[in-house]
């Protein structure tokens, strides 16, 4: 089948009762016995439920794992792939990724838990360099968070294989349409379902993908033991949104690609990160590991901070508000909102600078996008645009 089939008919068969075309949500906390030792698959719900199960059967398959779990955020995904480690463990994450993982990251570092380098991953050297004898794991975010870096996976894969780690790939920003991990030698998929997988921007969640069968019964274990599965309701959700996800990442990508096209020929931009362009560093990369280039685009404006603040309070379809992936545009300021729990060093080496805003293009139409931007670019340009010379 392919992936829109799946999806479109994700959770259907679920309901043998009523044979219900949308799969029911089992609101319960718990299920009743058969007899003493015999139940109808289910007996608590942090254990296992069925609607959690007909999200998680569908993660697995659209990702080509052998299975998955899905947990109450994208942060509770990562909490539950750290608890896999040992104390003392070593592990490599890409020095762009996301905040929220950083500051987590660091938290059990200072708490004696793990221990973590992060490193340029886009440079092999500096993956070499990063290597101890007690790494675990390579933990990698491509494309990068805000700035859209590409990290070759394969090459990666390479070195996680031959120095014995795990290689983890957090999808969120392409979902498992526009990138599978899988193929390129990851053995876990993270991803905040938060985003693109529920679209809609009305449910926080996540979900991990093992790609063997011995990985998935340490992970279902490790979130039983941890409690960090997502409620029922949620999961529902998160399926309802899936069965859209190939037609909304078809749109959100066309819009993507003309707002990046647009701020790049625009004279208040100083550089468009995008990795559809075929200027962006990455683009070539993309264009092999990547079956598409996905909705966010990130831009440098050329001006002061002032001049940020004044293009960020001009939207009027772009909403300024933090997350990503959903059916509605949003713009926002990595420096001070998505990338504020990072460290400013950190933040300064991932070339996070003051000028560099972050837009998740959403679904809208293409002309409303770019006469929105027009119009709060005009706001920011007496000041900004140099003098012609
Ligand atoms: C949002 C996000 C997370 C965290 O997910 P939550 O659902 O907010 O907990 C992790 N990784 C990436 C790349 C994200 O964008």
């Amino acid at each position: 089948m392919q992936p829109q089939t799946r999806l479109a008919l994700a959770g259907q068969r679920t309901d043998n009762a009523f044979n219900s075309i949308a799969p029911p949500i089992y609101q319960t906390a718990t299920f009743r016995f058969e007899d003493i030792g015999t139940t109808k698959g289910f007996d608590y719900t942090r254990s296992g439920n069925p609607t959690r199960l007909a999200l998680e059967e569908t993660l697995a398959a659209l990702e080509g794992g052998a299975g998955a779990v899905a947990t109450t955020t994208g942060m509770a995904a990562i909490t539950t792939v750290l608890a896999l480690f040992e104390a003392g463990a070593h592990l490599i994450c890409s020095h762009d990724c996301y905040g929220g993982t950083e500051r987590l990251l660091c938290l059990m570092q200072r708490q004696g838990k793990l221990s973590v380098s992060f490193a340029d991953l886009t440079d092999p050297e500096a993956l070499a360099a990063a290597i101890r004898p007690e790494t675990r794991a390579i933990w990698v975010e491509t494309p990068s968070n805000p700035l859209l870096r590409i990290t070759d996976l394969e090459a990666v894969a390479r070195v996680a294989r031959a120095h014995d780690c795990l290689l983890i790939v957090d999808n969120t920003f392409l979902s498992p349409l526009f990138q599978q991990p899988f193929r390129f030698g990851a053995d876990l998929v993270v991803y905040s379902t938060t985003k693109y997988l529920n679209g809609h921007s009305d449910v926080v969640g996540g979900a991990v993908v093992a790609r063997t069968e011995a990985l998935n019964e340490t992970l279902q274990f490790t979130a039983n033991a941890l409690g960090t599965v997502a409620q029922p309701f949620d999961c529902w959700l998160v399926l309802r949104g899936l069965k859209t996800l190939p037609v909304r990442l078809r749109q959100h990508e066309e819009n993507a690609l003309a707002v990046a096209q647009y701020l790049d020929a625009h004279p208040a931009v100083e550089k468009v990160f995008y990795p559809g362009l075929p200027g962006h560093e990455g683009h070539d990369l993309a264009r092999r590991q990547q079956t598409g280039f996905g909705g966010m685009v990130s831009f440098a404006l050329r001006g002061t901070l002032d001049d940020v603040h004044r293009v960020l309070r001009a939207t009027r379809v772009f909403a300024l508000a933090e997350s990503l992936g959903g059916v509605e545009s949003l713009i926002e300021h990595p420096a001070t909102m998505s990338h504020a729990s990072m460290r400013p060093d950190q933040r300064r080496r991932a070339g996070i600078t003051d000028q560099i805003i972050r837009l998740s293009v959403g679904i809208e139409a293409t002309e409303d996008l770019l006469e929105d931007l027009e119009q709060a670019l005009r706001v920011s340009e007496p000041v900004t645009v140099p003098a012609p010379s």
